[in-house]
């Protein structure tokens, strides 16, 4: 494999480390849970936990799909543990968190695809936190959609986010498995079912697409009703993963940003190191992101 590409300066990570940022990862340790945002060594770890945000993965750590994009094991899944939903809540209501993203491995073993397990994970965590807003990043439950949106739609998040990652043309390489209509649909069928909540999806750019390609999948979304968008940069997780493609520039982040908004989103997150989840309270208040 080549050499992975030196990054340009605008991905130069911002560490900082402050009081409250300590707090919550001694918190984690305490509860003995795992944040997505340490184990992905997320470049906004310490803007996220400093605003009160963390992002947990729920169902084990073992993936049914391999993208070559992800950093995440693949092979056969852990069994679900019954209480997780319970575990989970409890250090979220101890941490004092204000703002939570619930995702998940892809669970293709499970007949519901993990949707029950989700929606306890809701359940549980607003029963011990009332005034956190949760949003749920969910897999595509390819092959079971309809029993999928009526159990997630009875226990609805704040934001129900599910990230389309690339254009359909990169599909077969980069989402094996997926199906970028059937994703599209995910994301219609839960606003059709829960018209008041915001439903989000999420690009990843510098893996082989074109600007105009972003842009017909911004149209897309917003034809299955999407409300809120993030683009970010994806960077490789190792040499094995998938490659670089290109660095999209910081003008051309803020060129989507500008596309999107006349698109009709209300939310737009655009930027070198936008995550799916990066400021997603401030994304949920309609603040610039980016
Ligand atoms: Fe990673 Fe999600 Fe793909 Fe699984 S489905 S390998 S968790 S990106
Ligand atoms: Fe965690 Fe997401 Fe923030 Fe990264 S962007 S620190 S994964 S909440």
């Amino acid at each position: 494999k080549e050499d992975m590409p030196r990054k340009p300066e605008w991905l130069r990570v911002r560490m900082g480390s402050s009081a409250e940022v300590k707090r919550i990862k001694e918190k984690l340790r305490k509860h003995k849970l795992a944040s997505v945002c340490e184990e992905a060594s997320c470049p906004n770890l310490g803007e996220c936990f400093s605003h009160g945000t963390a992002t947990f993965m729920i169902m084990g750590d073992i993936c049914t799909r391999r993208c070559p994009f992800c950093d995440v094991a693949h092979g056969r899944p852990n069994a679900l543990n019954p209480d997780e939903p319970r575990e989970l809540a409890t250090a979220i209501a101890d941490m004092g968190l204000r703002y939570v993203v619930i995702t998940s491995v892809d669970r293709d073993d499970l007949r519901d695809g993990g949707a029950q397990h989700i929606a306890d994970c809701v359940r549980e965590t607003r029963e011990r936190c009332s005034s956190i807003q949760i949003e749920t990043l969910v897999p595509d439950f390819r092959g079971r959609m309809d029993i999928a949106l009526e159990i997630l739609s009875a226990t609805p998040p704040d934001v129900f986010n599910h990230n389309l990652e690339t254009v359909p043309r990169l599909y077969k390489q980069v989402r094996p498995g997926a199906d970028y209509e059937w994703s599209l649909d995910l994301l219609a069928g839960f606003k059709a079912r829960q018209p008041d909540i915001r439903t989000k999806s999420g690009l990843m750019v510098g893996v082989g697409e074109t600007n105009d390609e972003i842009i017909e999948v911004m149209r897309d979304l917003r034809a299955h009703n999407v409300d809120m968008i993030t683009i970010g940069q994806y960077l490789q997780p190792s040499r094995s993963h998938l490659a670089v493609d290109r660095f999209v520039t910081p003008a051309e982040f803020d060129e989507f940003a500008c596309i999107a908004r006349e698109l009709g989103f209300s939310h737009v997150a655009s930027g070198p190191l936008v995550r799916s989840s990066y400021h997603a309270d401030l994304q949920a208040k309609g603040e610039k992101v980016g």
